[in-house]
Formats: C-alpha cells, sequence, structure tokens
C-alpha cells in the first residue's frame, strides 16, 4: 500500500488550516512554506489531525521561495518548533544543515530532476542513502511514457523509496505508485492549485483510479493515443472495476512511438484501449488480429493473453448494438456520413447486417475505396440534398458537430424528415444534428450509445465480466451535463 501525500502552498494562516481540513482523505500532508513567511505555525500545525510533512523550495528546487538561503533555513527551523513529523530537505543541501534539523523532526532526503529521468538514479539513491534519511524521495521529469519505466525499475529494486515522474507524461507513475512499490504518491487538494507539474487531484486520485485499492497484484489496462488528456475511458473503466470487484485499474498512456511503447510495456499490462493515431499503426505490431478488425483495417483494442497480443475492433459491434436498440438493420436504405476510422468500423458492421448502404464524404475519393472495400454505393457530400430522399437511416460518422464546434451540422435541419438519425458523436451529449431531428420529430440515437456499448465490449474482452453499462452512462452524462 502506498500512502498519498496531501501537498499545497501555506500563504496564509486561515487559507492552510481551511486547506488542512481539505486533506482529510489523505494520509500525510505536506506544508509548502515557500511563501510562509507570515504564516503562524503554531496556530496551524496545533490544527492538525495527519502527520506534516515540512519542505520549503526555491526556484532551482522548482518552489517560490525568493530570500536567501539563510532566510528559507531560519523559516523551516521556525516551523520544526511546532513539532511536524518530518521535514524535506533537498539532496545537495550544506551536510551540516541536515545534521541539525533531522534531530527536531524525521527527515525526508528528496532528489529532483526538472529536466528529464537520468538512467543511473541507482548512484543518486546511494548518495542519499549515506546520508541516512527516515524516507527517500526520487522525483525526475518524464518526458515520454517510457521515462516512467526507469522508475518501476528503480522501484522494484529499491523498497522503502518514494519515487515518481513529473510533468503531464509522470501521472502514470503517481496513480501506480502501490503497484511498484513506491511509498507514497503526492496529490493536489485542487486542480490549479498543484506544487509541481502532473500532479493528481486528491479527487482524482481516490475516486477515479481507486487508489487506495491498488496493490502488487492489480492488473493494469490503459489507453493509448495521442491525445489522450480528455478520454472518459478512465473514468467509466476503473468504475466498472470496482463495481465488478476486480483488482485492475486503468489509465493513460500518450504514446508517440506505439512500436517501442508495446515492446516496453507488454510486460507490464493486460490490455488497452487504441486511439488516435495508433488505431491502423498498431495493428502490425500485434501477434493476431480478429476478423473483422483485419477486414475494417483498424483496431480500438489490444488484449494481451500470456505475452501474445490480440486486436479487436469494437466500434463496429458498438455501433451496431446502438442502431439495434431502436431499429432492425437488414435490408433497410441507410447513408453512411463519413470515410474515416469510425465509419469503416460502422460501415463494415452494416455490410455484415445486411443493409442497403450509400456513403458519402467530404474526400470523395475515400468514400469511393471505402465503398468499394464493402460493396455498396457512394454518394459526393454536395448531392447530400438528393442522396438522402428515400433513407430510413442517415448515420453522421464524421466530427462534424463535435465540441468545441457545438454549432455545426452535417444536415441542414429542412432535410431531416421521416429518418431515424444516429450521431456518433457524443460530445455534446445531444449535438445540433440530434436537436434539429428532434424538433422535427425524427427518432434519434445518440452518440454516447455506441460509446458505451463499445466501452462494455472492451471491458468484456478485457475482464471476461459483463460491464455495468448503466454506470458507464450515468458518469459520462455527468461528465458531459
Ligand atoms: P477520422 O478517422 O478522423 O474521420 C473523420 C471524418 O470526419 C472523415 O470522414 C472526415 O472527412 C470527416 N470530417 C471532418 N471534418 C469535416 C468537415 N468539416 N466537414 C465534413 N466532413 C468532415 O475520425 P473517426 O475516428 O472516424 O471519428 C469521427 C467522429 O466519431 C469523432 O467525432 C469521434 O469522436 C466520433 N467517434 C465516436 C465513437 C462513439 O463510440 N460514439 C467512436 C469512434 C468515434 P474527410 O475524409 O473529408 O477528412
Amino acid at each position: 500500500m502506498a500512502l498519498i501525500c496531501a501537498t499545497f502552498f501555506s500563504k496564509t494562516t486561515q487559507q492552510t488550516i481551511r486547506d488542512l481540513k481539505k486533506a482529510s482523505n489523505a494520509d500525510l500532508v505536506e506544508l509548502r512554506l515557500d511563501e510562509a513567511e507570515r504564516v503562524n505555525f503554531q496556530k496551524i500545525l496545533s490544527k492538525k489531525t495527519k502527520p506534516v510533512i515540512i519542505a520549503c523550495r526555491d526556484k532551482t528546487n522548482g518552489g517560490r521561495f525568493q530570500g536567501t538561503e539563510e532566510q528559507r533555513i531560519n523559516l523551516l527551523k521556525k516551523a520544526l518548533r511546532y513539532k511536524p513529523k518530518y521535514i524535506d530537505l533537498e539532496s545537495d543541501i550544506d551536510k551540516e544543515i541536515i545534521k541539525e534539523l533531522r534531530k527536531k523532526a524525521k527527515l525526508i532526503i528528496s532528489y529532483h530532476n526538472f529536466k528529464n529521468t537520468p538512467k543511473n538514479l541507482e548512484k543518486t539513491v546511494a548518495e542519499i542513502k549515506k546520508l541516512k534519511p527516515d524516507m527517500i524521495k526520487i522525483v525526475t521529469t518524464a518526458n515520454e511514457i517510457e521515462d516512467n519505466l526507469t522508475i518501476f525499475n528503480l522501484l522494484k529494486k529499491n523498497n522503502k523509496i518514494t519515487a515518481f515522474c513529473m510533468g503531464e507524461q509522470g501521472k502514470t507513475s503517481r496513480i501506480l505508485a502501490p503497484i511498484f512499490g513506491s511509498l507514497m504518491t503526492y496529490a493536489s487538494l485542487e486542480k490549479n492549485n498543484l506544487t509541481a507539474e502532473g500532479q493528481l487531484t486528491l479527487n482524482e486520485l481516490t475516486k477515479v483510479y481507486n487508489f487506495n485499492n491498488l496493490n502488487k497484484k492489480t492488473r493494469i489496462y490503459g489507453l493509448i493515443g495521442n491525445p489522450v488528456e480528455h478520454s472518459m475511458s478512465p473514468l467509466i473503466h476503473n468504475a466498472s472495476f470496482k463495481k465488478q470487484k476486480i483488482n485492475a485499474v486503468y489509465v493513460l498512456f500518450k504514446v508517440s512511438n506505439v512500436k517501442f511503447f508495446l515492446n516496453n510495456f507488454k510486460n507490464l499490462t493486460e490490455g488497452f484501449s487504441v486511439t488516435i493515431p495508433h488505431k491502423i499503426t498498431a495493428m502490425k505490431h500485434l501477434n493476431c488480429i480478429e476478423k473483422s478488425a483485419k477486414k475494417i483495417g483498424a483496431i480500438n483494442t489490444v488484449v494481451n493473453k500470456k505475452g501474445k497480443l490480440y486486436g479487436y475492433n469494437t466500434d463496429c459491434i458498438g455501433a451496431i448494438k446502438a442502431l439495434e436498440t431502436k431499429t432492425r438493420i437488414r435490408n433497410k436504405k441507410i447513408l453512411l456520413i463519413g470515410a474515416g476510422g469510425a465509419a469503416k468500423a460502422i460501415a463494415t458492421g452494416l455490410k455484415n447486417k445486411g443493409a442497403k448502404i450509400t456513403i458519402t464524404n467530404r474526400t470523395l475519393n475515400k468514400a469511393k475505396a471505402l465503398a468499394k472495400s464493402i460493396t455498396c454505393d457512394y454518394k459526393p457530400l454536395s448531392a447530400l440534398k438528393e442522396t438522402i430522399k428515400g433513407q430510413d437511416i442517415i448515420i453522421n460518422a464524421t466530427s462534424v458537430g463535435m465540441y468545441p464546434g457545438i454549432k455545426k451540422t452535417i444536415i441542414p435541419k429542412q432535410l431531416l424528415k421521416k429518418v431515424l438519425i444516429m450521431d456518433i458523436v457524443y460530445n455534446p451529449l445531444r449535438t445540433k444534428l440530434i436537436k434539429d431531428a428532434e424538433n422535427n420529430n425524427c427518432k434519434t440515437i445518440l452518440g454516447i450509445e455506441m460509446f458505451i456499448e463499445q466501452a462494455a465490449e472492451q471491458f468484456k474482452l478485457f475482464t471476461g465480466k459483463k460491464a455495468p453499462k448503466q454506470l458507464m452512462r450515468k458518469l459520462v452524462e455527468q461528465q458531459l451535463r
């Protein structure tokens, strides 16, 4: 088990007392004294209900303290009078000062690297050990997702240290700390009040990632793509793991080189969701690709079966299941707008179900190629008015109408008559296309339906268990409302 240390800047006495209360879910609290010249330490430290770490960092160590080194040490000494449990000092400060201050509190010696994650961290740990601290803390910067591996390897070789990476790419190591044996992870109280880059909030760690349930046996899943920051997959998959009592966690992997990533993370992870831009490129690095994913020419799911990677496409079945909640598909005339990754998956599913498909797309050549691959009709997007006539179902599989372009629609409102409209865009929940269709008394299927169905299929592939679809839907709706 790893402890969560809530960290925040102590600026005034009242604010610090308030923030100490907000940290009630944490195991420890780190008070950053960088701007605490006017804080009444007696008052705040008498209010503590958790073990407190004090630290004060200047600019060279990523902090905000602006005085001299002597003033910094004096500030720490002033706080030490009121008995915090730990003092955190940088590995490169004067050894005499370390000797003096450690008499008043337990000692954390920390190494920070704000540029990168060096490979030779063992040497750094060995140097710090000579100072005989109560705890060692190694904090580096991840520039690539693979930098987290250096930290995981360090943790495997050194029990009883705290180690993680800073930066957006370092979030993975902060979340996975209990799995690799870090003693602590640090969390902010609010999103806009971080003491270091890449910190998650206390709420995110405990509520989204179920941090307190993670341990060395937890199975790791995640999303690989670039960008991945706005994905809702961690929210729904982690909540589903919790609900189904599965010891697993789902994190975000922002990946630039998919081959390198799969080689390096294969041994640590059980499966992935795959998003843009790796849905096609990842395929050539897998051991086996399921038949319909092969036909579609793209995957969105990878499962690790005893070291062999299997690729699947759940967008196809997700879209078909969403459609079938409202209509039969066989012999229906369906206009599919779009010829990108999602459209390819949907077209393959529709064809298998016996629909009469017409494809239209902004770039006509792509519509033509997709139509040829599944043997169906295609038309230019400029002929939409004529193409729409007589269709039973229209599916928008373009990104038009997606946040932030929420005022746009691919079909003018006056053309929406007596037809079932399915929009696969799910952010916003109700796109302009869906609102226009509803206003014209058309039946509709929202993008969230396909999103939940494809995620549920993914969950089943990952765990062999049924996904709690209602819970998934509730969480996505809450997020997008
Ligand atoms: P993609 O491969 O990049 O394809 C984008 C499609 O949108 C292409 O057909 C593109 O046409 C068209 N397009 C983009 N901007 C356009 C514009 N201004 N006017 C007309 N057409 C335009 O993306 P994708 O993976 O297929 O995803 C498409 C959308 O579906 C995204 O919004 C995505 O979030 C959503 N999606 C939803 C689910 C779900 O579960 N609900 C699953 C997957 C995707 P060109 O070929 O001419 O560029």
